[in-house]
């Protein structure tokens, strides 16, 4: 293959977009290069497919500029595009005296973010969502769900009408900069490139790493952090998405629903060592026992396995939130190279406008 322009590495919902856009707004050649024989294989396709209306970040991050402007992009592509989705709303509901002052505290902070949302009596909440059981909640009439196959694949397409090459079957496995343009070499040939993008999800600190790059003195060493959800075998009034409130580590076990409006319980947040996508079924009880206080139709022999997604995170266990990564890394000495890491949630939602910021960033 002839020098590219830009190389992607990572054909999951990140990359996809922003070879869509680069297609779309410049002349240059791009090719978006994965390991996997198809786009969309690992962290998005095993996600809650919400549409997030960027509650739970503080306005000097990334994750919250880029969630509320991504929420905005990916309705306006779905409409346009006739994507799979809704704009059902969302619910976060207070169970007890403790999560209603919690509440309160964040209808103020996201009052002030000018996120859209109404807060609604024990009264209102229950003529709203009759099978929950609450003291009160907050609604966020923009939050949804996409199909998010649906999507990857108008991406895809998009892409594709546009000149982009996809080279699948190829892992990166090597990165060097010759000191005017880059080498990757995959398991099939050296490809080199002007610009690389690492938007390689799970993966991004190794390939970083490759370059040079060390994981652990940048700060850029992913943890992996697992979660499961369980399906829900029984017909039950719900249209929102229902959420507690938010933990440490995850916005908690909430209820959603998938393409097919099944609805399914999850996910639950451990850190692993691996790669692993098997749902332990022992794991049922617990995710009972975090819905039965609100959900007091639901027995335990309603729950199936169904699937799990790994969260590519900054933070070790026990540390603070940590922002997405998304940065040229020339002050490293490595102009054009642009590294996105933990790109975790809102990553689905927000990636509309993460290809935006990305394309700036290539100017
Ligand atoms: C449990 C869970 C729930 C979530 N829920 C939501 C949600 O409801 N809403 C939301 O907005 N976000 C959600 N997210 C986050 C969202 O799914 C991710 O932010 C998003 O999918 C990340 O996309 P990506 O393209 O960066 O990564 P990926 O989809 O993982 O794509 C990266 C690609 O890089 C490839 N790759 C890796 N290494 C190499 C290599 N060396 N060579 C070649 N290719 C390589 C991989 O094969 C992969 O295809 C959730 C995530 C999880 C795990």
């Amino acid at each position: 293959m002839d020098k590219l322009d830009i190389a992607i590495i990572g054909a999951g919902v990140v990359g996809l977009a922003i070879a869509c856009e680069l297609a779309l707004k410049t002349n240059k050649t791009i090719a978006v290069i994965d390991g996997n024989r198809r786009y969309g294989q690992e962290v998005s396709s095993r996600n809650s497919e919400v549409i997030h209306s960027g509650v739970y970040y503080s306005p000097d991050m990334l994750k919250s500029r880029l969630c509320i402007k991504g929420n905005k992009l990916m309705y306006e592509f779905c409409d346009k595009n006739k994507i799979l989705h809704r704009r059902c709303g969302k619910l976060i509901i207070s169970v007890d005296d403790r999560s209603e002052d919690n509440l309160d505290g964040l209808y103020t902070q996201v009052k002030l973010k000018g996120i859209k949302v109404m807060p609604l009596s024990k009264k209102e909440a229950e003529v709203m969502e009759p099978e929950i059981h609450t003291n009160s909640a907050l609604l966020f009439p923009d939050s949804g769900t996409v199909d998010v196959h649906n999507f990857m694949q108008a991406l895809y397409y998009k892409g594709r009408q546009a000149g982009v090459y996809y080279l699948f079957d190829s892992t990166v496995k090597g990165a060097a900069f010759t000191g005017n343009h880059y080498q990757l070499e995959t398991n099939k040939e050296v490809i080199e490139a002007e610009t690389v993008i690492n938007s390689a999800g799970l993966g991004s600190d190794a390939v970083a790493s490759m370059l040079g790059i060390d994981a652990q003195q940048t700060g850029y060493k992913l943890h992996f952090c697992k979660g499961e959800y369980f399906q829900i075998n029984r017909r039950l009034n719900i249209n929102k998405l229902i959420y507690p409130l938010p933990g440490r580590n995850s916005l908690g076990i909430h209820l959603s629903y998938d393409s097919q409006q099944r609805l399914r319980l999850g996910p639950n947040a451990f850190y692993v060592n691996h790669i692993d996508y098997a749902v332990n079924d022992s794991h049922k009880e617990e995710f009972f026992e975090a819905v039965r206080s609100y959900l007091p139709n639901l027995r335990l022999d309603d729950l199936n396995p169904d699937f799990a997604g790994i969260r590519p995170k900054l933070q070790a266990p026990g540390e603070d939130m940590r922002d997405f990564v998304i940065v040229d890394e020339k002050e490293r000495g490595f102009p054009g190279w642009i590294n996105l890491i933990g790109i975790e949630s809102p990553g689905l939602t927000s990636s509309l406008a993460i290809a935006e910021y990305v394309e700036h960033l290539c100017q």
